[in-house]
């Protein structure tokens, strides 16, 4: 746990960072405009600015925007992080009024503390087994009933007492042995499955995929992604399953494109891009578990 003090300096903006995030951010929005031009407006495909491992003022200066930025685009609300302890951090110390994204690599034993913990967590992108599912279904239950206990005492309901956490079940498109997720096909859809008739606190939002870094490059090149390709594909075919199956008819969205593809992944209909290192520079080298404490 941090000092008041401590807090105080992770939170300090300062106005030459604060105005290259914000230019950053601008050209994002205004390339995902030029691929479709309702991106990032109601209804039309949404970006995560995937913060991990950047400090708590970066996600700051774009959240709360500085009065004189303010009026060149609007606050970013989507935030993506990978690490549950640096997750969990930053959530305590950051506005309630961020939506946090969690779509790192995913145990199982951090699975009920994320859902748990974190009221804004808007969605977990990153779940590829039941069990994970399951765990996070603990999660949300256990914080549905905390809040309904606090909303009876104070007479309000709260948002999150009602919202269930949306999750996306990611797809190992490139079959590549290091990637983690379901196989397209039969593994995908039964766990489709799983989530919609066995964990009632979340909501199956849709499929993601990272795909191949081999194939994003040629992607720039005037070709677009074969996961991407893949994705939308067993997309439509888990959603015609569980439609026949009268499990859903809701479709399913598409988490797919980061800092090197985006715009391959929105031509290819992707619903929510996530973007790093375009918007906040190059990440430092990822510290050990071990050296963190
Ligand atoms: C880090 C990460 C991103 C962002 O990658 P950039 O190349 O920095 O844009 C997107 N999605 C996932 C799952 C990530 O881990």
């Amino acid at each position: 746990m941090s000092t008041a003090e401590e807090r105080e300096d992770e939170m300090k903006i300062d106005p030459a960072r604060a105005s290259t995030l914000s230019s950053n951010l601008m050209n994002v929005i205004s390339r995902m405009r030029s691929v479709i031009p309702q991106a990032t407006q109601e209804g039309g495909p949404r970006l995560v600015a995937v913060s991990k491992l950047k400090p708590a003022s970066d996600i700051l200066c774009l959240h709360s925007l500085p009065a004189e930025l303010a009026k060149n685009h609007p606050p970013q609300i989507h935030f993506g992080e990978n690490y549950v302890q640096e997750l969990l951090h930053k959530a305590e110390i950051l506005p309630k009024s961020i939506r946090w994204h969690f779509i790192g690599g995913l145990q199982s034993n951090k699975c009920k503390t994320l859902a748990e913990q974190i009221e804004n967590l808007w969605c977990v992108e990153s779940v590829d087994t039941e069990k994970k599912a399951n765990e996070l279904e603990k999660g949300r239950k256990a914080l549905a009933e905390k809040l309904s206990k606090t909303a009876a005492s104070s007479k309000l309901e709260s948002r999150s007492s009602r919202e269930k956490l949306r999750v996306y079940v990611q797809v190992n498109t490139s079959g590549e042995e290091s990637k983690s997720g379901c196989a397209p096909g039969e593994e995908t859809l039964s766990l489709c499955k799983h989530i919609l008739t066995s964990c009632t606190h979340l909501q199956l939002q849709g499929l993601m995929t990272i795909g191949a870094i081999a194939r994003s490059k040629e992607a720039g090149e005037g070709q677009e992604n074969e996961d991407f390709i893949t994705l939308e594909k067993v997309r439509d075919e888990v959603s015609e399953a569980l439609k026949a199956d009268g499990l859903s008819n809701s479709k399913l969205e598409l988490s797919m494109g980061m800092s090197n593809d985006y715009e391959s992944a929105l031509r290819c209909g992707s619903d929510e891009v996530r973007v790093g290192t375009t918007i906040f520079g190059e990440r430092p080298p990822k510290r050990s578990e071990a050296e963190k404490s």
